[in-house]
Order: structure tokens, then C-alpha cells, then sequence
């Protein structure tokens, strides 16, 4: 399978992810996919597990960036509590507008790690930048209007991976760090 495709790690989605994964490897800056990542497309507002988890994240010293696809007023209403930076329009998975970004935030790629639900937007892009992926379910099964190629293309790369096993889950890749200390 191309590697364009591969996410860095699976997870069943942001939620469960334990902070000690991010220290392990590294990580100092998560940029999280705001629609059906952190929350439903359809919840305008952060619920209080989205804000506990921001919280969380910030406590522990790890900067969040939330980037979306979506419109200025989706995202600027998002993020208006949470007190963290995010990109709005970013047109994924194209990356002129998240270079800008990435020199914008001062995003260090080996630092950084991104969070997504999606292979042809979320991977591609994250991968074209160099950082680090997280590959999340859908967070709710309704989900925006996409292209019928799109939907078929991210169910059918997402089965070849697991099938072949060519990316290894959040827990096995911290697992695997613990064992060699
Ligand atoms: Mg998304």
C-alpha cells in the first residue's frame, strides 16, 4: 500500500488516547481534526468531555491546535472557550495553507502529532507535512456529505490496513517504548 496512506498509529478515537503515548514520543504539539475527531459535526459547542480533554492536554503541558476543513464560523464558534489556536478552510489534503500554518504556529514536526478520522484528508495531509499520525473511527456514525469515492475509498484502505496489519494501535506502540526502558 502506498505509504502516503499509513497512519503512524490507530486509535479508536482521541478520547482514549493515554497523554503518556504524546510524552513518550516526544510530543509537544497535537493538532486535532475538529469534525467527527473531537466532536460531531452537528455540536456546535464544545461538550464538557471535549473541554475536559483540552484541559487535560494543556495541563500537561502539551500545546492543542484544532484544524478543520470547515468554515471560519464553525471554528472560531468552536474554539471560542478553549482558549487554544486552530485553522479554519485548510482545504486538506492539499498543504500549501498548513505549511503557512506550520510556520505560522512554529510546528516542529518531529514534535508534533496529528489527530484524524479521516485516510484521503487527514493522513494525506499529515503525511505530506511529515508529522505524525493518529488514525481515529468516526466519532458518530451520521456524518457530513461526502463523496460517494471518498467514503468507499477511506472503508477500503482502512480494512486492507487492518487486514495486512500495517499499523499498529496506540497502546502497542506505547507498549513497545515501555518494553525497551
Ligand atoms: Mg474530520
Amino acid at each position: 500500500m502506498l505509504k502516503i496512506f499509513l497512519p503512524f498509529a490507530f486509535a479508536k478515537n482521541v478520547y482514549e488516547i493515554d497523554i503518556d503515548f504524546y510524552k513518550k514520543l516526544g510530543v509537544d504539539t497535537i493538532i486535532c481534526d475538529l469534525d467527527n475527531t473531537l466532536e460531531a459535526f452537528y455540536t456546535p459547542n464544545p461538550t464538557q468531555q471535549a473541554l475536559e480533554l483540552i484541559q487535560k492536554l494543556k495541563n500537561s503541558g502539551l500545546r492543542v491546535i484544532i484544524i478543520s476543513n470547515n468554515r471560519r464560523k464553525r471554528v472560531e464558534t468552536y474554539c471560542k472557550n478553549l482558549d487554544c489556536d486552530f485553522m479554519y478552510s485548510t482545504r486538506k489534503p492539499l498543504v500549501y495553507k498548513g505549511k503557512k500554518f506550520m510556520k505560522k504556529f512554529n510546528i516542529v514536526p518531529e514534535k508534533t502529532i496529528y489527530i484524524g478520522d479521516q485516510v484521503f484528508t487527514d493522513i494525506v495531509f499529515a503525511n505530506r507535512l511529515r508529522l505524525k499520525s493518529v488514525l481515529c473511527d468516526n466519532l458518530v456514525k451520521r456524518d457530513q456529505f461526502f463523496t460517494k469515492f471518498n467514503k468507499f475509498f477511506d472503508k477500503f484502505f482502512r480494512r486492507k490496513m487492518k487486514k495486512k496489519n500495517l499499523v499498529p494501535s496506540w497502546e502497542e506502540i506505547l507498549h513497545g517504548i515501555n518494553e525497551q526502558n
